[in-house]
């Protein structure tokens, strides 16, 4: 059998199906939800190079299409075996793999390569922050709606004076049970405090973070370029609390910690930059396939050095940020790569 079942449309598992059709498979991609793309169809123009997620998308979903690869939508995997069965080197050895659809389907093939994403941390659990409660609380997704939908502005229309971001929101948060860094969420409240300034020229933008983790190539540019040319302030310090204040605007409250003294201001926007968390399908992946999970509920690759898209269950291969927060490249890079493993995880097998 020459299918390879993608689960997750995102673009790790766009990129992992054309690769598998270039070796002559006949990958599926199954996505749960209506459309491909993943994450990326809620961008707007991507870190570090403000290029536009429409033009990444449309190249993926147009590679995707040229290679005629088939594609289940309204389609979720519910678990790795269909009968709970554990799948084991004599089944992958007599032919095959076969995962359980929505529905009560079964689908089988000759491999799996599981690209079913993260999830985006839920704002409303750091109840102090006032997420759903205040009308001016915003995290980054709502911003890049909202700069996909033709502007930013506060509830009643009007244009921010005073924006506030605050970083690491359901990360490195022993409190959510989310101890990780999410890794991306630093260089996109950087990447949006600048898109403000570039809005709201005369409006005053503070950035509050424990750390700034710059880590990929040209971030560490867009911080300098944040603070020389955009005039991005930025405030060591956590934000312990927000609180509406009487003329509408929203109070907040956090400690300096490079001065070591706490501070009050008054914002009329906060942005809440929120984390990258385990997606919902690897705790049932894990248990269906007998995988190992690591400690923040993402699933864990085999080796975290040659083996990163490895899952330790024969047929079963990773890609993208269903192992751990990712960036659209690193997403890319571990979908071609999958592919490459699958072809020789298939031509072993049929030696
Ligand atoms: C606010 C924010 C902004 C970001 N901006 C950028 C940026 O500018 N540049 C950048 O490089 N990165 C950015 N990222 C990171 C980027 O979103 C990820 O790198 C990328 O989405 C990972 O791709 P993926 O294919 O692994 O997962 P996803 O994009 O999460 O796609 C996974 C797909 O799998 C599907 N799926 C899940 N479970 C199942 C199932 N059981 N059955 C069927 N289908 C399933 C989902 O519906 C989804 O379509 C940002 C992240 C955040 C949180
Ligand atoms: S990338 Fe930055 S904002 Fe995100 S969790 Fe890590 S330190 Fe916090």
């Amino acid at each position: 059998m020459k299918r390879v079942i993608v689960i997750g449309g995102g673009p790790a598992g766009m990129q992992a199906a054309v690769a598998l059709k270039a070796a002559g498979l006949e990958p599926v991609i199954v996505e749960r939800s209506d459309a491909l793309g993943g994450k990326l169809r809620d961008w707007h123009n991507l870190f570090p190079s403000a290029t536009p997620a429409r033009e990444v998308l449309d190249g993926l979903r147009k590679a995707v299409e040229m290679a005629r690869v088939e594609v289940l939508l309204h389609t979720e995997v519910e678990g790795l075996t269909p009968d709970g069965s554990k799948p084991s080197v004599e089944v992958a050895l007599a032919g095959g793999h076969a995962v359980q659809l929505s529905g009560g389907r079964k689908l089988e093939a000759a491999a799996v390569v599981v690209a079913s994403g993260f999830d985006v941390f839920d704002a409303s659990l750091k109840e102090e922050y006032g997420y759903r409660i205040y009308d001016n609380v915003f995290t980054t997704v709502d911003v890049e709606r909202m700069l996909n939908e033709g502007g930013v502005a506060l509830a009643d229309g009007s244009a921010p004076r005073r924006v506030a971001f605050v970083h690491c929101v359901g990360s490195r948060d022993e409190k959510v049970n989310q101890k990780h860094c999410s890794k991306v969420c630093c260089v996109t409240a950087v990447k949006q405090a600048m898109e403000m300034r570039a809005l709201f020229p005369e409006a005053d933008i503070y950035n509050f973070y424990m750390d700034i983790r710059m880590f990929g190539p040209g971030y560490e540019e867009l911080y300098q370029r944040a603070q020389q040319e955009s005039r991005v302030n930025f405030i060591r310090g956590r934000v312990s609390e927000a609180s509406p204040t009487i003329d509408g605007r929203i109070q907040i409250k956090a400690e300096d910690t490079l001065v070591g003294r706490p501070m009050k201001m008054s914002v009329d926007m906060l942005v809440l930059a929120v984390g990258m968390k385990a997606g919902s399908s690897c705790e049932k992946f894990a248990r269906t396939a007998d995988a190992a999970l690591s400690p923040n509920g993402f699933l864990a690759p085999a080796d975290l050095f040659s083996g990163c898209v490895a899952s330790g269950v024969p047929g079963v291969f990773y890609a993208g940020a269903a192992t751990a927060p990712k960036t659209i490249g690193e997403s890319l890079a571990e979908g071609s790569m999958a592919a490459c493993w699958v072809v020789e995880y298939l031509d072993t097998l049929a030696k």
